[in-house]
Order: structure tokens, then C-alpha cells, then sequence
């Protein structure tokens, strides 16, 4: 007898299954070719990562993936794809938010004085 679970999305490195990382899905399509899934609509057994470049490297370098997808060897272009994928999920948090060259105040008010 077998119980059908609700799938759950557990990263193959770490086994965080909050979604709100933002799990990346790598699947196995029924031809058997192993491909990052940036839309998480493919048909295939799929596998989940952080999008986190110490989880993806951990997943290369024990073939988590490899294993949780039972096949035997994953593309280098997959985690070449994911860790772009991972880099363009972490936003620079701070750099954007500086005011860039404050305007001055002073400059202004001489150029109206000098209009009047
Ligand atoms: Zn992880």
C-alpha cells in the first residue's frame, strides 16, 4: 500500500523546506536529461536546491542531485545554470538605497535670488 504524500520541496544540501528561499527545481525529464527548471512546470521527477551558492556547490560536490534523482551524472551546465540563477535572486540589499550626490540646497536658493 502506498501513501501519496504532498509533495514537499527539500533542498537536496541542507533540507530547509521553507519555500520562501526560493528552492531552485532541477529536473529529470523522462528522456532521462537533467535540466534547471526556472518556471517549475517541466514534467520529471524534480529536485529542489536553495538558491544559494554554498547549497548548489554542496549538491555538485556530493552529487545530491545525482542521487535524488537517481541518475548518474548531471551536466556541469545544469549547476553552471543554477548558480547563475542563485546570483540573480540575492539582491544587493544595501547599494542601491544610497542617495547618490544629495543635491545642494544652497545652490539653489542663489539661483533664485539671483533671478528675483
Ligand atoms: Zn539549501
Amino acid at each position: 500500500m502506498k501513501v501519496r504524500k504532498q509533495p514537499v520541496r527539500t533542498c537536496v544540501s541542507c533540507r530547509t523546506t521553507d519555500e520562501k528561499r526560493g528552492l531552485l527545481r532541477v529536473v529529470r525529464q523522462p528522456d532521462g536529461t537533467v535540466c534547471y527548471d526556472p518556471k517549475g512546470k517541466m514534467n520529471g521527477r524534480g529536485a529542489y536546491v536553495c538558491a544559494a551558492d554554498a547549497c548548489i556547490a554542496q549538491a555538485e560536490r556530493q552529487k545530491r542531485l545525482e542521487r535524488s534523482l537517481r541518475t548518474s551524472s548531471i551536466s556541469a551546465d545544469v549547476f553552471n545554470e543554477l548558480k547563475a540563477a542563485a546570483s540573480s535572486m540575492q539582491e544587493p540589499s544595501n547599494e542601491a538605497v544610497v542617495p547618490a550626490g544629495v543635491d545642494e540646497p544652497h545652490q539653489r536658493i542663489m539661483d533664485k535670488e539671483n533671478k528675483v
